[in-house]
């Protein structure tokens, strides 16, 4: 994520978009070169929203560059249009709306399957604009005699004409779109944007309703690529058929990859040294076609050695140089382990959980059942926890402990049996509705937004119960959302990781990222908290930590924990309920269990031999 020093980028751009028509002749830019630029650079700003931050590779944008481009043009040189930024405005809407209803499809599929969709949709915008709409879009030949746009200011009128005259112009733009991209991407939905691109399906389960986030970066992408496209027909006269084109689609791509995405501005540098190489190589070295060829081996150099593009190369070469050298998670273990020799800060006490009027057990199931085929994952269960109890459950595995925690959080559908919590049937609903119901669940293989830190990754958990699955506060800075500071300050104490609030996640030890994949399940204040084996893969020392840390998080909440370590769930929990085969051996308390000849016989049974006493 960018850092959020106040107009400082703002700055920095303003700066180096009023000297680059005294610098740039210097080094060769001719004024036509620098404002292709800069139309690259401004459709790269929403490109990079969609693939950068939320990491949707899509190689359809021409679709959008080539709609905005063409109505823009179309009103300016046939509808009898007289209003350039106007007309460049009315394509970039136009564009938005396909966009959006691009996205309603293209977006049903992720991965491979979302980019191939959008490269079959480019290639239709680029049969249709060439054969039905010919007539409107001038086929093949393009749209020739786009004005420039003035404007009259009553007392004088100023024209941007060509050259560096009508670079003030695309410069302003430029400005102004980067301007609004910052606002975005340092807002809520900015944050939760970058939460899709990492772990789309924790931000899922924290409560963010995705597919109305990526919809969004969807359009805003779409809306930046109307506006550019408008942009290049002013530029050059005449709005050529090829901005439909998959090169241009792919053009775009390369370039934000040679730049650096997620990074902003990544699209302008990329679209730089593209420009300057194709003039350089064809001109002053006179390769004429095979400029490619050079380019194609620059561009492989570049993704291979600097995988975060020119601008990442720059930043990681900042931080060696101003001597912050990311600790390595050996040096973060030791320094954990003189930590402990130290009285461990005191965990703070459990927020007030709010508890609803409603009173009875917070949770219960009926008949639960999942087969998956033949196989019966989970028999006909029943099972109820109240208010306040502290639940374990235990059972061999492959008993179906994971798949009953899946259907009460509503991650999978039961096959049968009803779900109720706090008296609401949730049978059916989705996770992110359950989650802002105020239940979920932290998983048994860590589900964290690895390109984040520790405090970003509450944020966005706390996001979620603080602004609902999904609001479009898009130009709000994220620091004036009511209570979050509060929320997640409180749970980075509760999950005794104050200390490694800014450490990026890559950088934790395990034993911290168990606490974080916690912190992220407390951090949208759930009301029923489930734990799926939270000791999984800990050390002993770790172990005797984590226990004594969910002691303290217990105070005042309902949770259920799965756990194989028995000594430690034993110690935390009132009750147990033991599955066997997917269905309830018994429930009773920790020395009921303990002494149960089912149980026991069910563990010698079972992978474990026997229970621990
Ligand atoms: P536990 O958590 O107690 O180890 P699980 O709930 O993971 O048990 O699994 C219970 C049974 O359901 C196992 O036999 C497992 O192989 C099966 N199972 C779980 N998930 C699936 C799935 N997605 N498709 C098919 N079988 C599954």
């Amino acid at each position: 994520m960018l850092k959020q020093r106040p107009f400082l980028i703002e700055t920095l751009t303003a700066i180096g978009l009023i000297a680059a028509p005294f610098v740039l002749p210097h080094l060769g830019f001719a004024p036509n070169t620098v404002n292709r630029i800069l139309v690259w650079g401004l459709f790269g700003l929403g490109f990079d929203i969609l693939f950068g931050f939320t990491g949707l590779l899509s190689f359809g944008q021409s679709a959008f560059y080539g709609t905005g481009g063409f109505v823009a043009a179309y009103l300016l040189t046939r509808a009898g249009f007289g209003n350039v930024l106007g007309a460049l405005i009315i394509g970039m809407i136009a564009a938005a709306a396909t966009g959006y209803l691009i996205g309603l499809i293209a977006l049903r599929r992720t991965g491979i399957y979302f980019a191939m969709i959008t490269v079959a949709i480019a290639e239709v915008f680029f049969f249709v604009e060439f054969n039905p709409l010919s007539d409107f879009t001038g086929g093949e030949n393009g749209l020739p005699g786009v004005p420039t746009p003035s404007f009259d200011l009553g007392f004088t009128s100023i024209h941007f004409t060509n050259g560096w005259s009508l670079y003030q112009f695309i410069a302003l733009c430029y400005f102004i779109g980067v301007i609004i991209a910052l606002r975005i991407v340092r807002s809520p939905v900015g944050a939760i944007l970058s939460a899709i691109r990492d772990n789309p399906l924790r931000a899922t389960a924290v409560g963010h309703n995705i597919h109305g986030y990526k919809l969004t970066a969807f359009v805003i992408a779409a809306a930046y690529a109307g506006f550019a496209g408008g942009l290049l027909g002013v530029l050059q006269a005449f709005m050529p058929p090829d901005a439909f084109t998959f090169d241009t689609s792919g053009q775009l791509v390369m370039q934000t990859a040679i730049g650096g995405r997620g990074t902003l501005f990544g699209p302008l540098v990329g679209a730089t040294v593209w420009l300057f190489l194709q003039d350089f190589l064809q001109s002053a070295l006179g390769l004429g076609a095979a400029w490619k060829l050079v380019l194609g081996v620059v561009f492989v150099l570049l993704v291979c050695f600097l995988r975060g593009g020119i601008i990442g190369g720059i930043a990681d070469l900042y931080r060696l140089a101003s001597g912050k050298r990311r600790r390595t998670e050996a040096e973060t273990e030791a320094e954990d382990a003189g930590a402990t020799q130290q009285p461990a800060p005191a965990p703070m006490q459990a927020k007030e959980v709010e508890h609803p009027a409603y009173s009875g057990p917070i949770l219960k199931a009926t008949g639960l059942t999942k087969r998956y085929g033949g196989l019966v994952a989970n028999s006909d269960i029943d099972f109820s926890v109240n208010q306040g109890e502290l639940r374990g459950i235990i059972g061999p595995n492959g008993a179906g402990k994971s798949t009953f925690f899946k259907m009460l959080t509503c991650e999978i559908a039961p096959t049968s049996g009803q779900i109720v919590f706090e008296g609401r049937d949730i049978t059916g609903l989705k996770v992110t509705e359950v989650c802002q119901l105020g239940l979920t669940k932290s998983y048994q293989v860590n589900q964290l937004f690895t390109g984040l830190t520790v405090r970003q990754n509450l944020t966005i958990a706390a996001l979620a119960e603080l602004r609902g699955k999904f609001r479009l506060d898009l130009f709000r800075k994220l620091s004036s959302v009511k209570g979050l500071t509060e929320q997640v300050e409180h749970t980075l104490a509760l999950v005794n990781l104050a200390r490694r609030a800014d450490t990026p996640v890559s950088e934790l030890a395990y034993g911290e990222k168990r606490r974080l994949e916690i912190g992220l399940a407390l951090a949208t204040s759930p009301r029923l908290l489930l734990l799926d084996e939270p000791l999984a893969g800990m050390s002993p020392r770790e172990r005797v930590e984590t226990v004594k840390l969910l002691k303290s998080i217990a105070r005042g909440r309902t949770m259920i924990i799965i756990d194989h370590d028995m000594d430690s769930l034993f110690e935390l929990v009132e009750r147990v309920t033991v599955l066997q085969e997917g269905r309830v051996l018994v429930s009773g308390t920790p020395e009921e269990i303990k002494t149960n000849t089912a149980v026991q016989e069910a563990y010698l049974g079972g992978v474990h031999g026997e229970i621990a006493a």
